[in-house]
This record gives structure tokens, sequence and C-alpha cells, in this order.
């Protein structure tokens, strides 16, 4: 979330990066109200509480009498202050939920409008050309027996899939050929819980507590405070909430392996096939903490990183520079990879593999994670970033229908050989 005093001075650019995010900007004034009205309780919860002071330093040589109406005094005052600063949470509290309708600030870079703005700023290989009608990937799945959706759907629901045979196995080698590659780059390999408190999620940037399903797009877990992460950001975000680094600790990079859980409501309708938007999916995710120098840097790190995967991998991608109205809310600047998927649409067409978002300081302050240093007194709010480096079944509807051949087989992508342990998948006999 952004700082309740840099949007009372800054409102007006505030309220225009609203316009351009595609989001009401009613929350701006309701959040310079609350909190002023919070600062006001603050003061005199503050003077009320030294007036208890003033009368506690009179009890040493009162009379009996009067200290018994000291007494009185103190308690009395000792309720008001307890109801000032009930007041002040209960305004706290609801200057807070104002903030979340905030959205970051943007980097000013970013391309301005609506999805039509996006901005494809490299490309990478050509979209393969057929002498044979290629397949999609569901197809592909069928004929080779690599994914069952029928006993998904009946075990869990429409978007609920077994993967099977070489598909199984082209998983777990996906996730170490990104987990090595991370880890060859300096990052940290965690492997993180698939569940996290509702404050988590919050302080990510998610809103689980919003009772529109369409923006809530988590699943609860009955009778808990927890979710089912939709990506592991929530939990490498949440490892070091109320953490105080020192700058020399900083940056520090992770990645993370975790399910992820996306109840995809409000996408009824959209890519309903196969594997490309399912409730459930296996992926590997990047993310840094570092001081707010070095956090466009780390962008452009972790978006290097994204692209030598999806190079290795030989797959024709571009990489998108998001415009502002797709940002979302925590990104301050954010690149999605979109790989060719043959299958796609009619006659192929891009689908987004990856995306890196730089969140600057918006997840850290709502989860406290700081850091001092030698140059300043006190504490700043670390700079946040996130990067995918592989979404397993995004990667494997690239991979199986861009590998196929005129014979019904798909050729394993080099990198991929040692975990699968052939070179390419046969129909069966
Ligand atoms: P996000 O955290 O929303 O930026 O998503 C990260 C990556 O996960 C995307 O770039 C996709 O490759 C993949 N992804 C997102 N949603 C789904 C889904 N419902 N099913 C499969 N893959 C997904």
């Amino acid at each position: 979330m952004l700082d309740a005093e840099f949007i009372r001075q800054n409102a007006e650019a505030v309220k225009l990066n609203c316009k351009n995010r595609g989001v009401s900007d009613e929350a701006v004034e309701r959040v310079i109200a609350l909190d002023g009205r919070r600062k006001e309780l603050a003061q005199k919860e503050g003077e009320t509480a030294a007036k208890k002071n003033a009368i506690s330093s009179q009890f040493k040589g009162a009379t009996p009498e009067r200290r018994e109406e000291l007494r009185k005094e103190s308690s009395t005052i000792d309720a008001e202050v307890a109801a000032i600063a009930a007041e002040r949470k209960r305004v706290e509290g609801e200057r807070d939920a104002a903030l979340m309708q905030i959205p970051n600030m943007t980097h000013p870079a970013a391309p301005v409008g609506g999805e039509d703005a996006n901005k494809v700023v490299a490309q990478f290989g050509e979209p393969r050309a057929f002498d044979f009608k290629p397949k999609d990937h569901v197809d592909l799945c069928e004929a080779l027996d690599l994914a069952d959706f029928e006993a998904g759907t009946k075990v869990a629901g429409q978007k609920f899939y077994f993967l099977k045979n070489e598909a199984a196995l082209l998983e777990i080698a996906l996730v170490q050929y990104a987990m090595q590659t991370a880890v060859k780059a300096g990052y940290t390999p965690i492997i993180t819980p698939d569940l996290a408190r509702v404050e988590v999620l919050e302080g990510i940037g998610f809103m689980p507590r919003d009772p529109n399903p369409d923006t809530r797009q988590v699943y609860t877990v009955a009778d808990t405070d927890l979710c089912l992460i939709a990506t592991a950001e929530i939990t490498l975000g949440g490892m070091h909430r109320d953490r105080i680094f020192d700058e020399s600790e900083l940056p520090k990079r992770y990645v993370g392996l975790s399910h992820c859980f996306r109840t995809e409501a409000g996408a009824a309708g959209r890519d309903t096939r196969g594997l490309y938007r399912v409730h459930q999916f296996t992926k590997v995710e990047m993310f840094a903490f570092c001081t707010p120098e070095n956090s466009d840097a780390i962008h452009e790190e972790i978006r290097a990183l994204e692209e030598k995967i999806f190079q290795g991998l030989g797959l024709c991608f571009h990489v998108i520079d998001t415009a502002t109205g797709d940002l979302g809310g925590p990104a301050y600047r954010k690149y999605d990879l979109e790989a060719w998927m043959p299958g796609r649409g009619t006659g192929g067409a891009y689908g987004e593999i990856t995306s890196t978002s730089n969140c600057t300081d918006f997840q850290a302050r709502r989860l406290g994670i700081r850091y001092k240093g030698k140059g300043f007194k006190g504490t700043k709010f670390a700079h946040t970033l996130n990067g995918t480096a592989v979404a397993c079944t995004r990667a494997l509807v690239a991979i199986l229908e861009n590998y196929q051949q005129a014979d019904g087989s798909v050729v394993i992508p080099e990198v991929l050989r040692p975990w699968v342990g052939k070179d390419k998948i046969e129909p069966r006999k």
C-alpha cells in the first residue's frame, strides 16, 4: 500500500495514477480524511495520557482523602484514554481498508492505457512454420496419453487434471531446469508452504476478504485464517514479514517452488480447454528484497533470467512492457513474456508464460519489511520484486505445441532431456 502521508502531499498525482490504471480514485480523499482524523485522535490520546502523569505526581504527600479523589480521577482518565485508543484503532482500520483500494504509483516509462497500449519491447525467435496441420496441446495430450482431464474433473472439478507419463516427468524437469538456472544466478532455493494467512495475502496485494469472488481470486480454508496461495510470491514475500534487514544483507534473492491455486472467477468462458487456465498449477517463482536504489536493475535482471530460461527451452516468445491499465494493484512496472502457441486461437497466438513485477515498497510497507543503514537514521522500507521462472502448465502447452512432429511425436527440448530420460515422446503402441 502507499503511505497515507505521501497520498496527502501528492493527492493530484495519486488521482491521475488511479485514472491511468483504470481504477476509481474515490478512496484518495477518504484516506486523507481518515488519516487526518487518526492524527487528531492520536494527539488527543497523548494529551489525555499526559494528564494522568500529572495526577500520579500528586500522590506523594497527599492526604488519604485526596488520594482517594486522585484515584477516581485517574481511573476516569484511563477509561477516556481507552475509548480514544479504540476509536483511533477503528479509524486506522478504515483508513487501511481505503488504502488497499489505491494502486502503487507507476514507473514513468510504463505505457499509459489499457491492454491495447501494451508494448512489445523484445522478440526472441519466429513462430514456427508447419508443413502439416498442428494439433493443440489437448489433442496432443489425448493422442500421447499425457493428461487425464476427465479424471481431474471427476476428482476435483472442471479445470483440474492429472498429468501422466512424460508430461508428469516434463513438469519435474521444468522445475529442475528453472531452479538450477536461478540457483546458478545466485538465487537461494526454497520450497514454500502452499497455504498462508489472510494478512500475508493482504500484504502482498490480494484481497481474500473481498466479498466479490471476481476480485477475491483465492480459495479460503474453512474454519481457519488460511488461504491456498495463488503464487509463491505470497509466501516468499511473507517469509520476511516484520523483518529489519541491515543494508549490507540486501539484495536477498530467492527462487521458490509451490503449487498455485486460483479460483479464476471472472474468467468463465475463457481458455476453457486443457492446461492453459487451470485451478491448480506448479510454479517456480523468483523473489527479491532490495534497497530502492537497486530495484530497477534487479527487475531487469529477473526479466533477463526469464528470457534465458525460455531461450534455453528453444521457444519463440516476446516481451511486453505492460500498460498502466493492466498492472494490477502492487506493480510499479511489469514485464510479461508471451510464447507463441500454435494451437491457441485459430492459427496460433501468443500466450502469457511469465510475469515479473517491481512492487517498490508497496508490499513491504504493509508487511513491515525494512532495512537500516549507515547513511541515514532509523529505517526505510525495502523494495520487493517477483518474477515467474516457470509456470509449468503454460510451459507444457508451449513445448507440446511447438515441438510436435508430423508423425505425431513430440521432441523433448534438449535442456530437459536429462530429467525426462528420453529425447522424444512417441505415440504409444
Ligand atoms: P501471475 O502471478 O498472475 O503473474 O502469473 C504468473 C504466471 O503463472 C503467468 O505468467 C502464467 O504463466 C501462469 N498462470 C497464471 N494463471 C494461471 C492459471 N490459471 N493456470 C495456469 N497458469 C497460470
